[in-house]
């Protein structure tokens, strides 16, 4: 599908040897590599750290402080193990310093209790948060110390790489320093044209990737988390770049194709006829827009944004009647299969009074089922096609795909929908594309992002909506919160509560979801309570939310997997868990959740005290309004310069490093350099998408 991806590489480049050339690389290692999309040693020199641990100095206990990551160097004081709920150790260190410290674990080996009786001396690394007693670490990283040995300091700060399933950490930052050792020099490394250097003023490449992958023991810590280090700037322009490159070449060939011209015709009248309710201003709005682009001959390539609730479905549905009426098929693609189900459910619906027959494919239909719906698919017969990422496999065949409809497109990322438009690719001739995203995006930002799709916005939702009230607590508070959620599940009202955490791992995330599953199913006898989270099976997930549809389950305690799309109108009560660490867009989407109905309803935000002032902020933006896209404005201006955020929270397109918000001051040189590079050096600008994405564009349509 990409074009990148295909290219040959103009210069024989060290960036593409595979990762197997690296010593201690078997063939078990490459492929857990390559599945991450880390199949070159361009790849590992771009799988850049997400934090750093400061290995250079020892912090005595008592100047700990909670959140900050420190080594520690003491002596066991005691150990204490427990099985109330699970396993648990407990073992408090001491320094001399006047405090102690708890390392507390829940998975451990009886080797390791062994090794740490009272009286050993050890060194540990790993962050401080309060605990019951003092300050404690769960599952810090250790090491036990011989005799009166000292901790070996390092002269520089460690990497933390974003993990790779099946390699250890240790094993991957080896590998990662192999390939750095293999760095080619500055001058056959650097891409960008001398003039763009000098305008920038950031660092060369070759010294940028070096920094941030071995900063010095005195780096500026602060200014690397915040990551606008001029060392990681660079990066992030470069890999700015190298979008912005891809997305104008895309269009650019895009507009080379033809389309076949869509006009609604009597489908798309006796749907809209049909329909329960009329358009709102909005929405006639934007299907003019799309119908207009419907009736040329050359491909739409349409963006609806549209705040959750907006009704981009059906904006979407008479699109797809156009493409039905003109003899064509529709295809509509979305990233679960919770969601597609549910689209099918709605489509259908619509359709099947109609005579329009609807297919549905996703990955758990198999077997006949699934050889009739591809053999339906490929003759025509299934006027509407409905699934998930089943819909891109190679054995999908359209017989006439007039128009692919590709719903949160955010989930699938600019490359990947690519595939499903080349799907009806026949000759010269494409499909149009309309994808829909509710993740609203500032305007401008819009424009950059992408710089490949005309942007069309759903700003009004349906009438009758009762706005959802949004309450602000403090976790203190939850004994009332639950007690009040007793009251409304008696009532028949259904509710979720949301768990969620900063950490990384599923794992955690699910197991504090699990504990407050049990504690709320505790202390709620009379109420249904159920669980959804990332670490289940599929199905267990699918039965879980399909019974709290139902009506069968009163609460579902849930982790951030019901983020998308989700669409259960009774559930009219949400609790959101660490309120205060999420980014306003996640917050946003999580709310959208409930207010689907025409029920009053209520988003209870719990935070941990003490609250930062940004923290504060985001939850009374929370507060005050329910407009997706001036949360998206407040969103943007509150991540200022110094905000400690992820790099990949817009999830706008694939980015490695780059975070549109954080980064948007660069756009404007990102453009200036890149249209001179489409005219003057195109072959530096394709080596740099190549760099950037032409390895995860070929993961990406494998
Ligand atoms: P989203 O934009 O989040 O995908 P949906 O398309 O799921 O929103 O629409 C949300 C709900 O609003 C659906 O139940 C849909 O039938 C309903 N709806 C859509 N448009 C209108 C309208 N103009 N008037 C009333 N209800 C509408
Ligand atoms: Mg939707």
């Amino acid at each position: 599908m990409s074009r990148a991806g295909t290219r040959v590489p103009a210069l024989a480049d060290a960036g593409r040897t595979p990762v197997s050339a690296l010593s201690g690389v078997g063939p078990k290692v490459a492929e857990k590599l390559v599945a991450r999309g880390l199949a070159t040693l361009g790849d590992l020199w771009l799988h850049l750290p997400r934090q750093y641990e400061d290995r250079t100095r020892v912090t005595p206990i008592r100047h700990l402080r909670g959140g900050v990551p420190a080594q520690i160097e003491g002596v066991v004081e005691a150990v204490e193990k427990g099985f109330r709920r699970r396993p648990m150790l407990r073992v408090a260190i001491g320094d001399g310093s006047g405090g102690t410290l708890v390392l507390r674990f829940f998975h451990f080996r009886a080797a390791q209790v062994a090794q740490l009786a009272v009286g050993t001396r050890v060194c540990c690394f790993g962050t401080p948060r309060p605990g019951q007693q003092g300050l404690e670490i769960v599952h810090p990283s250790y090491r036990v110390l011989d005799g009166d040995a000292l901790t070996v300091l390092d002269d520089r700060l460690d990497p933390v790489y974003p993990a790779v399933e099946g390699v250890g950490p240790q094993v991957l930052r080896r590998l990662i320093g192999q390939a750095l050792d293999r760095l080619p020099d500055a001058a056959s490394l650097e891409l960008l044209p001398a003039g763009a250097l000098d305008t920038l003023d950031l660092p060369i490449l070759r010294d940028a990737l070096l920094y941030v992958h071995r900063p010095p023991a005195d780096a500026d810590l602060g200014l690397l988390a915040s990551g606008r280090h001029p060392a990681q700037r660079r990066l992030v322009f470069e890999e700015m770049l190298a979008h912005h490159l891809s997305l104008r070449r895309q269009r650019i060939a895009l507009q080379a194709h033809r389309a076949p011209a869509l006009r609604p015709g009597t489908l798309a009248d006796a749907l809209r006829a049909s329909l329960p309710f009329a358009l709102t201003g909005a929405q006639s709005r934007v299907l003019r827009e799309v119908s207009k682009d419907l009736a040329q001959r050359k491909p739409m390539l349409r963006l609806v944004q549209g705040d959750v609730g907006s009704g981009k479905t059906v904006v979407a549905a008479l699109a797809a009647a156009a493409a039905i009426d003109a003899g064509l098929q529709a295809a509509l693609m979305a990233p679960t299969e919770l969601l597609a189900e549910q689209h099918a459910q709605n489509l259908r619906g619509w359709f099947e009074p109609l005579g329009i027959r609807v297919a549905w494919l996703a990955g758990k239909v198999t077997g006949r089922a699934r050889a009739t719906v591809l053999a339906d698919i490929a003759s025509g017969a299934a006027q509407l096609v409905v699934g998930t990422h089943a819909l891109m496999q190679a054995n999908v065949d359209f017989h006439d795909l007039g128009l692919a409809i590709i719903d949160e497109q955010h989930r699938f990322g600019v490359h990947q929908r690519l595939a499903l438009r080349d799907k009806g690719a026949g000759g010269e001739r494409v499909p149009h594309q309309l994808v829909m995203t509710a993740t609203p995006i500032p305007r401008t930002l819009a424009m950059s992002a992408y710089a490949d799709l005309d942007v069309s916005a759903i700003d009004e939702l349906p009438p009758g909506r009762t706005p959802i009230q949004t309450v602000v607590l403090s976790s203190e508070r939850r004994p009332a919160l639950i007690e009040r959620i007793r009251h409304a599940c008696t009532e028949g009202r259904q509710a979720y509560w949301v768990c969620t955490l900063i950490d990384d791992s599923d794992e955690v995330v699910a197991q504090a979801a699990q504990t407050t599953f049990e504690q709320l199913h505790a202390a709620l006898p009379d109420v249904r309570v159920a669980l959804v989270h990332g670490r289940m099976k599929a199905a267990e997930k699918q039965d879980a939310m399909q019974a709290f549809k139902r009506g069968d389950i009163d609460l579902l305690v849930a982790t951030t997997v019901i983020e998308v799309g989700v669409d259960v109108p009774n559930a009219s009560l949400m609790v959101i868990e660490n309120a205060e660490r999420l980014g306003l867009a996640q917050l946003h989407q999580l709310r959208g959740r409930v207010g689907r109905g025409t029920a009053a309803s209520s988003c209870v935000l719990l935070y941990q005290s003490p609250l930062s002032r940004m923290a504060r902020e985001r939850l009374d933006t929370m507060r005050s309004t329910n407009d997706g896209f001036l949360i998206a404005e407040k969103d943007l201006a509150l991540r200022g310069p110094g905000e400690l955020l992820g790099t990949r929270q817009t999830g706008l397109a694939e980015f490695r490093l780059a975070d549109l918000a954080r980064d948007a001051d660069l756009l404007p040189t990102v453009h200036a350099v890149g249209d001179a590079m489409l005219s003057e050096r195109p072959d530096l600008g394709d080596r740099i998408v190549t760099r950037w994405i032409g390895s995860a564009t070929r993961y990406a349509s494998a």
